[in-house]
């Protein structure tokens, strides 16, 4: 018997959900610089502002199924480069956030001034005393590690570096919901059902939060967005442990309050029909966000208004599910292709694209010398990796 020739090891490419593949679509050349370097971003504002919001409604959710303080709970944060206030008790969101601000200080990641420091602990108080009572009754599980295996599409025509790649991410939440049709005060539980309908019985439903506002519809963001929790979706099915994934949710938690610029690109979106929630006409919140102009105080939105801005329920079926996967496997191929041409270029700027927006662009540490920051020049963002 002739024994054939051990195979040489085949490097499998690993990427992460977040970290890479909405890294890369947010802007390729960006996603190439970063991954050069073992360095965080230097001014990296929405990473900061997304990890403090995730951080402090992870404590939180951990304080509340110990402990069980009652809704609200007091927000003292500590003022800025200042001691702590004395007597604050453990689920005060001041505390909370003093240990989430510390971790991240360590990783490199402050925030950029004090206003935005500020405004996250706003949202971050909103956050944990609207959203929570809803959220964290439903929760099974934070922070799931999930894992999965895939094809690299047209591996050989895009001298992709394996036919295979592992696809990583971590979801934020895991709720087990029992859907039966009727009427729940838990506006999150209510949200799925009326969403998905016709299901009942024990679901689990992924949730992710965002450090942003609810994208306008026409955005490449929102449609990421999905992608983003149908995939989750896949891979969630792929755990041993597992119940059928009925939805994922993604809360945008800008919308608990929005400052100025976020009612400004509300107000065109509503009159460009490209936003899915609006407030009904003749009610307050109409009359408040028709009245409203640039420089007026933001108006008090009502709570059921910003909850439904807030909440975004995708449901989640084994075809929206292979569509996602499909999509973020051209990604994945569009990488490796990139990867492939800087090889045989040496070069890095012409196999990149350069296709930040207006805010990537503002935030980021390459923006002196990329080649094309916002607003590009025209005719130069060649490939840039757009929606496939
Ligand atoms: S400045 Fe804008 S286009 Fe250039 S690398 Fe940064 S995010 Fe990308």
């Amino acid at each position: 018997m002739v024994l054939s020739k051990k195979r040489g090891n085949e490097l499998i490419p690993q990427y992460s959900l977040t970290g890479d593949l909405l890294s890369y679509l947010r802007c390729g050349l960006q996603y190439r610089y970063h991954n050069g370097s073992s360095l965080p971003p230097s001014r990296p504002v929405q990473l900061w502002f997304g990890e403090f919001i995730h951080g402090v409604m992870e404590a939180a959710y951990r304080i509340w199924s110990t402990t069980n303080p009652a809704f609200p709970w007091p927000s003292n944060p500590t003022p800025y480069r200042q001691a702590p206030p004395k007597g604050r008790s453990a689920h005060d969101i001041g505390v909370i956030g003093d240990v989430v601000e510390g971790t991240l200080m360590a990783q490199g990641k402050s925030a950029r001034s004090r206003d935005t420091r500020d405004n996250a602990y706003v949202r971050a108080q909103k956050a944990v005393n609207e959203l929570g009572p809803h959220l964290f009754p439903l929760i099974a599980s934070a922070e799931e590690r999930v894992i999965g295996t895939r094809t690299i599409p047209n591996s050989s025509a895009n001298a992709s570096r394996s036919q295979l790649y592992e696809l990583h991410g971590i979801i934020d939440v895991v709720t087990d919901v029992q859907l039966s049709g009727a009427t729940t005060k838990n506006v999150i539980k209510q949200a799925i059902q009326d969403s998905c309908p016709g299901l009942s019985g024990n679901y689990e439903v992924i949730v992710d939060y965002k450090g942003s506002r609810r994208p306008a519809t026409s955005e490449p963001y929102w449609q990421q967005g999905e992608w983003q929790v149908q995939t989750y979706g896949w891979l969630r099915t792929r755990q041993a442990n597992s119940l059928p994934v009925a939805a994922g949710v993604l809360l945008y938690v800008n919308e608990l309050s929005p400052v100025s610029s976020d009612l400004v690109s509300l107000r065109r979106e509503v009159s460009n029909n490209k936003t899915d929630v609006i407030p009904a006409n003749g009610t307050p919140d109409s009359y408040a966000l028709n009245a409203w102009r640039t420089g007026n105080a933001i108006p008090n939105f009502s709570l059921a208004f910003r909850l439904a801005r807030a909440i975004r329920v995708i449901p989640i079926d084994p075809t929206s599910q292979a569509t996602a996967t499909n999509n973020f496997d051209k990604v994945v191929a569009s990488i490796e292709q990139c990867v492939a041409q800087e090889a045989v270029a040496g070069a890095i700027n012409p196999n990149w694209a350069p296709c930040g927006d207006e805010e990537t662009c503002a935030a980021c540490d390459f923006r002196h010398f990329c080649p094309s920051p916002y607003p590009h020049k025209k005719g130069h963002v060649v490939g840039a990796p757009s929606a496939p």
